[in-house]
């Protein structure tokens, strides 16, 4: 397989949590022709990726799982005019609870080829999400994911916040350990982040809303970090934690600079080389874009400089680090630059070398941003 894949950005939800800035829209007047112009485009795209066989095909948003069986067929029907998958190509589908009844799920199993789910869990504590704004109870949650193994689901990721106001020590090992215990073999674990577009962002203006507290997310990241070790889940992204053979390839293949296509409003692609292009984040412009024969993106070429530092930035957040010899490849100049700024992030023991491969330390994965900075090409 070539290492390639194909985003579909579904830019959908029931209701806008508070937190969330991604793009979607709760008006689903024109789903169904915002939905066409996505195979359209994909129509005018598809030569964008060099070769016909994807690793994997994600549906992201926004939110897929609110795309019927026969939607989701639709696309599929309309990829593989295109591009080939096989038993090996991971399929995923990001899922809210809310969504998942069994009929649903017995249907993704039988009509589709989706192998993955990837559920908007946030967290098992009620407190928590009235506090986000989630649509589903923390008891839907736990019984979807009951469910969803009993069908039959072996890969399954959820999502889970920490550091809100609302999220205290115990209800954050609480929902590690549950997440344990229902043994979900993949964990995207954020800090929660205050946006300035979102209802929590006003909240928190406003004096309504406490702004989170970063020692509570850095005490629970901690935390995080020591339960991944204990239930042998593998923290091979900063955020993303796997079992033995279950790491995310849709999300691996990203930070190894993979090319990507992604197709729908906001969605970004990259040619694996320089050039990056990015998708209108409004439904309407969107649709408008299409149906008038115009581009829906904007794009750039990437210049060296930028090519470093994005490789500083996407592998220095994955467990293997970044090699000298990547480095090295962009140029001489910026190994000379990148080892300069290395030594004091060493003596601070914020990174670690071994063998010519650059990593952060555990302290250097609680500052990611400011290493990152520190190593930049300015
Ligand atoms: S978190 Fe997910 S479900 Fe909630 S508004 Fe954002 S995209 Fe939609």
């Amino acid at each position: 397989m070539p290492d390639q894949s194909l985003y579909i950005h579904v830019p959908f939800c029931k209701r806008a949590c508070h937190y969330c800035d991604f793009h979607f829209s709760t008006v689903q007047k024109h789903k169904k022709e915002v939905l066409e112009a996505m195979l359209l485009e994909l129509d005018l795209r598809k030569g964008e990726l060099p070769d016909r066989n994807l690793c994997s095909i994600y549906f992201g948003g926004g939110t897929p799982s609110l795309l019927s069986i026969s939607e989701l067929n639709v696309f599929f029907d309309h990829i593989a005019r295109y591009f080939n998958w096989g038993r090996k190509t991971e399929i995923t589908l990001e899922a809210n609870p809310d969504d998942l009844s069994e009929a649903y799920l017995k249907s993704l199993l039988k009509e589709t080829p989706i192998n993955r789910l990837s559920i908007g869990v946030q967290s098992f504590a009620e407190e928590d999400l009235r506090y986000m704004g989630r649509i589903h109870t923390a008891r839907e949650a736990e019984e979807v994911l009951f469910k969803a193994q009993d069908l039959g689901f072996e890969k399954l990721s959820i999502d889970l916040i920490f550091g809100g106001p609302t999220t205290s020590d115990e209800i954050w090992a609480a929902n590690l350990e549950k997440a344990a215990s229902l043994q979900v073999q993949h964990l995207s674990c954020y800090a929660l982040t205050v946006e300035e577009r979102t209802a929590l962002g006003y909240r928190v203006r406003k004096d309504l809303s406490p702004q989170p507290s970063e020692s509570r997310a850095a005490r629970q990241f901690e935390y995080l970090m020591a339960f991944a070790e204990r239930q042998d889940y593998e923290p091979y992204e900063i955020s993303n934690f796997a079992r033995k053979g279950h790491r995310a390839i849709h999300n691996s293949l990203y930070w190894q600079g993979a090319p990507y296509l992604g197709i729908g409003p906001s969605a970004h692609s990259f040619d694996g080389h320089r050039r990056r292009r990015w998708n209108v984040a409004n439904n309407g412009l969107y649709l408008k874009c299409l149906t008038t024969g115009q581009p829906p993106w904007e794009e750039e070429c990437l210049t060296s400089e930028q090519r470093y530092n994005e490789l500083v930035l996407t592998r220095l957040r994955t467990l293997e680090g970044l090699s000298a010899k990547a480095i090295q490849d962009l140029g001489e100049n910026y190994l000379q630059h990148f080892l300069r700024q290395a030594k004091s992030l060493q003596a601070e023991k914020l990174l670690e070398e071994e063998k010519g491969w650059y990593r952060l330390s555990r302290a250097g994965r609680l500052l990611a941003d400011f290493v990152a900075r520190e190593l930049f090409w300015v």
